[in-house]
């Protein structure tokens, strides 16, 4: 199985591209009463990868990391074909993270002849993203159960950048009994604030200035919530002062409900603020905690 593997760059862990492939190095480790944690990545990796990698090493045993582009969960053909992938810098940069196996299927393994199944998560999938995005969490709910099913993790490790993307998968496994812990990890973010994102490659220097005022604008606007304004009000204030910082659209800026995303129209903590923005053709998401926990 990891013959193909000897040319690998020093460190990097074997990299496995099947699901047969997979389920047998899980069951040797399974045999042996070991715990294993699965990472899903859609690769171009960075920092806030690296820190889910080390949540799961501290709970595991075993960590698979899974690279896999989905193309079900792009509903733009052109983010699809323009998302950055680099899979030899990426299992170099898995070297030194104590990655058990890399997991990189490709899409005819994922999505065989005929494939015809959905998995749609209702509620917490609905509005924000999943307003904005049309059928981006179904594509989300059907790949990460077939990673589950798949990988047979005893734990999953997501981050809070994609903070939807989390409720809807904790909601997946309550409600499917999948028997696999979620455990979430805070965002990493650069010095200035903004979020790490595979996509933040894609921002030119003039829309890399710009980025930073998306988190400095949620901070701001939930410590004006948290003191007292209209949520309504305060997140249409933030929108256009997104606007003026030099974001070309605002698809929402959003003050919900930390469990359930329910829209809050006064302040109930645990809450949440969530926005996306575009700077031209790139598409920036973050959220912060109300009152900010993270800084
Ligand atoms: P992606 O490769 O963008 O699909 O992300 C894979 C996982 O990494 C998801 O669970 C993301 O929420 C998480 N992630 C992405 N960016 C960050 C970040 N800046 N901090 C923490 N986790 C992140």
């Amino acid at each position: 199985m990891l013959a193909a593997d000897l040319s690998r760059s020093k460190g990097a862990p074997p990299r496995v591209a099947t699901v047969a492939a997979l389920r047998s190095a899980v069951a040797r480790w399974r045999r042996a009463g070991e715990r294993i944690a699965l990472v899903p990545t859609m690769g171009a990796l960075h920092a806030g990868h690296l820190a889910l990698v080390a949540a799961a090493r501290a709970r595991a045993r075993r960590v698979v990391v899974s690279i896999f582009v989905n193309p079900t969960q792009f509903n733009e053909a052109e983010d699809l074909a323009t998302y950055p992938r680099d899979e030899a810098g990426d299992l170099a940069k898995l070297a030194g993270a104590r990655v058990d196996l890399a997991y990189t299927p490709s899409v005819d393994e994922m999505y065989g002849e005929g494939f015809a199944t959905t998995v749609t998560v209702g509620g917490v999938s609905e509005g924000l993203c999943g307003a904005h995005r049309p059928g981006h969490f179904a594509g989300v709910a059907t790949v990460v159960t077939k990673l589950f099913t798949q990988c047979a993790p005893d734990l999953a490790v997501f981050g809070e950048k994609d903070y939807q993307q989390l409720l809807v998968v904790r909601r997946l496994v309550r409600d499917l009994d999948l028997p696999v812990e979620i455990v979430a990890v805070p965002t990493v973010r650069e010095a200035d604030g903004l979020a790490l994102s595979s996509r933040n490659a894609t921002l030119d220097p003039d829309q890399r200035r710009i980025a930073p005022a998306l988190y400095a604008t949620l901070v701001e606007t939930a410590g004006a919530i948290v003191a007292g304004a209209e949520p309504a009000r305060a997140c249409a204030a933030a929108a256009e002062r997104l606007r003026a910082a030099g974001f070309t659209a605002v698809d929402y800026v959003e003050l919900r409900a930390a469990e359930t995303l329910a829209p809050l129209s006064a302040f109930r903590p645990p809450a949440r603020l969530l926005a996306a923005a575009r700077i031209g053709p790139v598409r920036l998401i973050d959220n912060v905690a109300v009152p900010v926990a993270e800084c």
